[in-house]
């Protein structure tokens, strides 16, 4: 296990006025949830995305109130944040089986208190899939989980972000329109949000390869959404081609959407306070996230 003597301090970045921008990595939380705030302080990362509890479980011990200690006391020391946390991939709200459907909004509600009590500001969560039933009737039933876990938690200040999805199978949210339907239904609209993954928008048919197609997609987003429900990035490039619907994600810049589009995404004057993310694949010691970081940052700087 890592300890917090055994982090090198991070220097601050010499280069030029432009502000060291809001990047960081999804980290392991092996250990502990405070060990993804030691992983992200390594690699040099501001702010950082974990999960909460295991990504392929339903079940998870009740988080100890050491744990949340140690996991705050971290994020004071390194001063990384906002704090993402990913849900688990079994949760669908959008099933059209009561029984799975209920599942997982209890999941998604442990999985909200978590972040509560761990002070995280933000828990991304796939929409769901209709398996079937349509998108119409999923979009009703994720409206119904989200307010659901938001009113048996009240005072909870985590948000809770619908992420863009590739659209492969049944999944709902590959369209803006459909996440904006989702948070037109909500009555806790104020505690609800959208993280955009770049890959995935890709995939599902946004462009943004060039400077031209990224701003059309971004003022698409905005007249649909509203830039200021966009409140997480997930900087990934993708596997596969424009259009496809498949979810990898590769290194950025060395995928089909190409690091010209990251370009974009990274001096956005609108994105600055928007934490971006890196879900690219990982190596034992960080290598790769230290390469994406870095690329990251370089193209912010112009
Ligand atoms: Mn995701
Ligand atoms: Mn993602
Ligand atoms: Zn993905």
């Amino acid at each position: 296990m890592k300890t917090a003597s055994a982090t090198k301090k991070m220097t601050a970045p010499t280069k030029g006025a432009a502000p060291d921008p809001l990047v960081g990595s999804h980290m392991s939380i092996a250990g502990g949830t405070f060990n993804a705030i030691l992983s992200a302080e390594t690699v040099g990362c501001r702010c950082v995305q974990l999960f909460v509890k295991s990504s392929n479980q339903w079940r998870a011990k009740p988080l100890t109130e050491e744990e949340a200690a140690q996991f705050g006391a971290e994020r004071k020391r390194t001063g990384i944040g906002p704090a993402v946390a990913h849900s688990s991939y079994l949760i669908n709200v959008g099933s059209p089986d009561d029984a799975l459907y209920e599942k997982s909004r209890e999941a998604l509600m442990i999985e909200y208190q978590r972040c509560v009590q761990l002070g995280i500001e933000y828990l991304v969560f796939h929409p769901g899939a209709h398996m079937g039933s349509g998108i119409d009737a999923a979009i009703g039933r994720i409206a119904s989980a989200m307010d659901w876990v938001l009113a048996k938690i009240p005072n909870g200040k985590t948000f809770l972000l619908l992420e863009t999805t590739a659209g492969a199978g049944s999944h709902v949210g590959s369209k803006f329109e459909e996440l904006k339907s989702i948070l037109d239904r909500l009555d806790g609209a104020d505690r609800a949000a959208v993280c955009l993954d770049t890959c995935h928008i890709f995939a599902a048919g946004y462009d943004i390869r060039t400077e031209k197609a990224y701003h059309e997609t971004m003022s698409r987003f905005d007249s649909i959404l509203g830039h200021s429900r966009l409140m997480a990035i997930h900087c990934n490039d993708s596997k596969y081609d424009f259009g496809t619907h498949k979810d990898r994600h590769e290194h950025i810049g060395k995928g089909y959407i190409g690091a010209e589009g990251f370009g974009c995404l990274m001096r956005d004057p609108q994105l600055a306070g928007v934490p971006k993310i890196l879900e690219t694949p990982k190596d034992e010691d960080g290598k790769f996230d230290k390469m994406n970081l870095a690329l990251l940052r370089k193209l912010a700087a112009g």
